[in-house]
């Protein structure tokens, strides 16, 4: 394979020059010659509360810039091992939520038919839906590791079936996801009942709570997930809402008492060696991201996923 594809050299030219594609790679529509391609998915119709994660994926392009390409924590020179672009927005239909739900879908598989990992940018949480939905079109039921302070297993809300709060009820409902080998971590705050964490389970999906995971360690909680998915293709989705207000307040259900984005940077760097086949961060509101922290958080998630596709490629033979 030619490895064509890969940032501009913040050494020739400063960071905060250009026209801000994610980590300054190419903005080039192509499914040929690449192993990632990071892709926006402005669509908001699915939230519950603040609405505005229209304008993530835009907000995380811009803090991505600061990124370098040779990540310390995986000692990985990430565009030594693989290709990647900025593919752009996928279309949606604003208000529209079964039509945006048909347009994402088809314009992943395109991505998935190539084998391309999708490295996805939200929009709010109701997007993972269609992304699954293309996913175990290409992969069967997948695994779900899933980051969230909220299990979104609710059946409706305000009596619709596609929200952002009922996402991982649908995928389990429409068998898009092996439930019994998938994991949701970092539930917390306040519910509408006692059965709300109960219905995930009921589901069939493992949880582990923010106080459970308290007392694990990153490689406990490594070891808990490998032992969940085993060898199945997995997807994982990452709410920014896991992270603490502190650290992530541009987000649209806010709940204290979470994680840092060090912890969260520890989690899923730990995430090696899975047989992951796409990843989505969501949630990131930039209207109240005053200092964008938000979008620095979720831009370097990111990093860690395209780090994680490089450990692969260099884990099976690299170039
Ligand atoms: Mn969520
Ligand atoms: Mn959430």
């Amino acid at each position: 394979m030619v490895h064509k594809y890969a940032p501009v050299d913040s050494q020739q030219s400063p960071r905060f020059t250009g026209v801000k594609t994610f980590m300054r790679l190419p903005h080039v529509r192509t499914e040929e010659e690449i192993d990632f391609a990071v892709v926006g998915v402005p669509f908001d119709t699915g939230g519950s509360f603040a609405v505005g994660t229209r304008f993530g994926p835009e907000a995380v392009r811009s803090m991505s810039s600061l990124l370098r390409p040779y990540n310390p924590g995986l000692d990985i020179d990430i565009f030594a091992y693989c290709s990647g672009v900025d593919y752009g927005d996928f279309a949606v239909n604003p208000g529209y939520i079964e039509e945006s739900y048909q347009l994402i879908e088809e314009q992943l598989a395109k991505l998935l038919k190539h084998r391309v990992v999708p490295i996805l940018i939200g929009g709010d949480h109701s997007v993972t839906l269609p992304h699954l939905r293309a996913m175990a079109k290409q992969y069967g039921k997948v695994s779900l590791v899933h980051f969230d302070s909220h299990g979104d297993t609710w059946d409706a809300y305000f009596g619709k079936k596609y929200t952002h709060g009922t996402v991982f009820r649908r995928a389990a409902e429409e068998e898009l996801v092996d439930p019994s080998r998938s994991i949701q971590i970092g539930m917390r705050g306040s519910l509408y009942g006692p059965s709300d964490l109960k219905d995930g389970e009921a589901l069939g999906y493992r949880i582990i709570t923010t106080d459970q995971l308290r007392q694990l360690t990153p490689k406990e909680l490594r070891e808990a997930i490998v032992q969940r998915v085993g060898d199945n293709p997995v997807f994982v989705s990452f709410d920014v809402d896991f992270l603490d207000p502190v650290y992530a307040p541009g987000t649209g259900t806010p709940e204290i008492g979470g994680f840092a984005t060090f912890e969260a940077q520890q989690y899923v760097r730990n995430l090696t060696g899975l047989h992951i086949v796409g990843f989505d961060v969501v949630e990131v509101l930039p209207d109240r991201d005053p200092a964008r922290v938000t979008s620095l958080a979720a831009a370097n998630i990111a990093y860690e996923f395209i780090s994680l596709v490089a450990w692969g490629k260099r884990a099976n033979g690299g170039l």
